[in-house]
């Protein structure tokens, strides 16, 4: 049975969740993009509504919801802002590979700080060096008698100057590439852990972003989350979790700029009547309102076959790429709709536009979404 339908519980949560962006978010998304300003009472608030990873198992202190449930409340966040939503939705993916690999005591240590208190953890596997090529990190880990000890630089770490704690990726050998990679959970009270530059970006500037420098950090065996030869597969099998997520981002921005787009294209006039009325800027909206629904249906795709424990990877690829790519377009288009108007700050869409680059970006450029695609497509079809 095919049921399009969403179950009572997950419309309640949708009606939580849009509240809660319409009250908290919106009124402070345009000042906390200008300023740059991290919204840490907007992530507490989101906290105590249990809208902050409300996936981890109760047995943990969480909400235990499914990963359907996720993506439904990420795309109202999103709605609002998403430089807030992905201050907010960081932790998941911070929490992701401690779910799936983690100890019952890692988990209960460090999943339970999560539910436990309002704080924040971070994901860092991207390099200076090594970005889209993560089987080509150099952070060095070394085994000194029980303890691992840790060297090296991560960058564009979302929440990184905001972190309790890190899922750190680090080879033991460069030369061995993803054979090398192990992970470990790392303290944000460590010696030598140290945050370094803070990015200004284009958008989502309500995010945190910085350096996290690893100086002869120390880890005890027992914060080892991945080892030897099983952290690169741990990055993979997160964003395969994750990936959904950033469809449902897209779809927040889609939705806003399609709202936006409808709502200026009936009080804007030219040539005598509201530009509603003309086709081409009809044939615009169409456009934004197929790309949305396209991309939920694959969001939503994604994140069902996560809760049905079906491999997902290329399903989750098809939903980031067609949700980054799309809303970068919808944006976009939604700014041409608003004219002169669009590219201005007083107005929202100029915003969205910004916002939207991230999404082709970060957890894997759209490149290397389909290349994730067709590696798959070819195992399918040997
Ligand atoms: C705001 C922001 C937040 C981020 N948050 C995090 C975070 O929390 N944790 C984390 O670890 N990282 C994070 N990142 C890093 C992000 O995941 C990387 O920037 C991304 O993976 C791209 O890597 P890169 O910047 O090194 O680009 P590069 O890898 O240098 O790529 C440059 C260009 O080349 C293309 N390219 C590269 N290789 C290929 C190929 N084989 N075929 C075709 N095209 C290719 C890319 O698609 C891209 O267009 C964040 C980045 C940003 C901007």
């Amino acid at each position: 049975m095919l049921d399009f339908e969403l179950t009572e519980e997950q419309n309640a949560l949708v009606q939580t969740a849009r509240a809660f962006t319409k009250d908290k978010i919106i009124p402070v998304a345009a000042e906390c993009d200008a300023h740059s300003k991290f919204p840490k009472d907007v992530f507490v608030e989101a906290w105590k509504l249990g809208l902050v990873a409300p996936w981890i198992d109760e047995k943990y202190g969480g909400a235990g919801f499914g990963e359907l449930d996720n993506v439904l409340i990420t795309e109202e966040l999103a709605y609002g802002c998403t430089g807030i939503q992905t201050s907010i939705t960081a932790n998941t993916l911070a929490a992701t590979p401690v779910a799936l690999a983690g100890s019952e005591d890692q988990k209960k240590k460090y999943l339970g700080m999560l539910t436990g208190e309002p704080v924040f953890a971070a994901y860092a596997i991207t390099e200076p060096a090594a970005g889209s090529d993560a089987a080509g990190i150099q952070c060095r880990a070394r085994k000194i008698g029980d303890d691992w000890v840790l060297n090296g630089q991560k960058c564009f770490i979302t929440n990184a100057s905001m972190a309790s704690w890190y899922v750190v990726f680090a080879t033991v050998d460069p030369e061995q590439r993803h054979r090398g990679i192990m992970a470990f959970i790392v303290d944000r009270q460590s010696a030598g852990l140290s945050i370094g530059k803070k990015e200004d970006k284009m958008g989502q500037r309500a995010s945190d972003t910085a350096t996290v420098i690893l100086e002869d950090v120390k880890v005890p065996a027992s914060n080892v989350l991945a080892p030897e030869g099983q952290g690169f597969k741990l990055a993979m099998a997160t964003f395969d979790r994750t990936r959904p997520d950033i469809g449902a981002g897209a779809c927040g921005i889609m939705r806003r700029a399609l709202e936006e787009s409808i709502r200026y294209a009936q009080e804007r006039k030219t040539f005598g009547t509201a530009i509603a009325n003309h086709q081409a800027v009809q044939f615009l909206i169409a456009e934004m309102a197929i790309k949305y629904e396209a991309t939920r249906m694959l969001m939503l795709k994604a994140a069902w076959m996560i809760d049905k424990g079906s491999k997902n990877s290329i399903v989750a690829s098809y939903a980031k790429a067609l949700g980054a790519d799309s809303a970068m377009q919808v944006a976009t288009d939604a700014v041409q709709v608003f004219g002169g108007n669009g590219y201005m700050r007083e107005y929202p869409v100029e915003k969205l536009m910004r916002d939207a680059k991230v999404l082709q970006i970060y957890e894997g450029t759209s490149q290397i979404q389909r290349m994730v695609i067709a590696k798959n497509l070819f195992a399918m079809y040997k």
